[in-house]
């Protein structure tokens, strides 16, 4: 039988955005001593806006790179995607359809428009691709950067920026008074990481990182005694997630992802993490 406290206790989490979906985990949760967060849509809003654009091709235009861009972005499930495509719409752009989407895991998308074969990728993508980052590419720390590629050239670059959430301030401070350590894992680049690390107070990042990396972070920190509770959004996390002591799916994420997950982070706020292990730690002391 599940102790009432625990049910109730369960009860009041689902009120604060919290699923519990695997009960010892829950308990277990007072034992968190390092949170890797994920960046994009948990400690950051996750709405990216286009901040610039260019094409770096002769004969074609910015607003030509955008488009086709944007053509091949209407099939990713990506924040990246949801931005670009709403700049091609408040710039009137008709797309064109994409055929072969593809997701590179943790590095761009590809596709062909019109029977040519593009790629939209990260700075670490272009670089394996032998292409170098033309000089303009980046101008602020607080820009993600992707590039277009076709045939192995490149065709230009989009910046967007995303914001840090509000709620993530309050959180690491709570997690960081109780002694918890928190770290955050992302695949965009390191100077966003850095940025985004050194605003929020954190005790460490790690940048450019695959899905499948992240379950042998999380394993290297449990070696060193840490009971690692982490966040994930993507099917490629389902790994990981199962590999941490608490593995938290966050709402906007797949459902790959929330059916490894002990508890489901339903509005993808990092303070309801803090909550948690308010709770968790509440809860058992009431058990006792
Ligand atoms: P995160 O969730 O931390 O952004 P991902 O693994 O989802 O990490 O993405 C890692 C990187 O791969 C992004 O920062 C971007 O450079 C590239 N990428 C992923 N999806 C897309 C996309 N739809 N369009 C362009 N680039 C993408
Ligand atoms: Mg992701």
């Amino acid at each position: 039988a599940i102790p009432l406290v625990v049910a109730i206790s369960t009860a009041v989490s689902a009120k604060n955005g919290l699923l519990v979906r695997n009960r010892t985990a829950f308990e277990n949760s007072r034992k968190i001593t390092t949170v890797i967060f994920d960046k994009t849509g948990t400690l950051t809003k996750g709405e990216f806006g286009v901040t610039r654009f260019k094409s770096t091709q002769d004969g074609m235009s910015d607003d030509e790179l955008l488009q086709v861009a944007a053509s091949i972005e209407n099939n990713s499930e990506h924040p990246i995607a949801a931005g670009i495509v709403n700049k091609s719409k408040s710039g009137n752009l008709e797309l064109d359809e994409a055929e072969n989407f593809k997701n590179i895991t943790g590095k761009g998308i590809q596709a062909s428009v019109n029977g040519k074969e593009y790629k939209i990728v990260s700075p670490g993508m272009l670089s394996e691709l032998g292409i170098d980052q033309p000089e303009d590419a980046f101008k602020s720390d607080d820009e993600t950067v992707v590039f277009v590629v076709s045939e192995d050239k490149l065709l230009g670059y989009i910046a967007l920026a995303d914001e840090i959430r509000e709620d993530s301030f309050e959180a690491i401070k709570t997690l960081k008074n109780r002694g918890i350590k928190v770290l955050m894992a992302t695949g965009d680049n390191e100077k966003v990481a850095r940025a985004v690390s050194e605003t929020l107070g954190l005790d460490d990042y790690y940048a450019e990182v695959l899905p499948e990396d992240k379950q042998q972070i999380i394993k290297d920190l449990q070696e060193k005694g840490e009971f690692v509770a982490m966040t994930g959004d993507g099917v490629n996390d389902a790994p990981a997630l199962a590999q941490a002591n608490v593995g938290i799916a966050v709402g906007s994420g797949t459902d790959v992802a929330a059916e490894t997950a002990d508890i489901l982070l339903v509005n993808s706020n990092p303070k309801d993490i803090s909550n948690l292990i308010l709770f968790g730690t509440a809860t058992y002391k009431k058990m006792m």
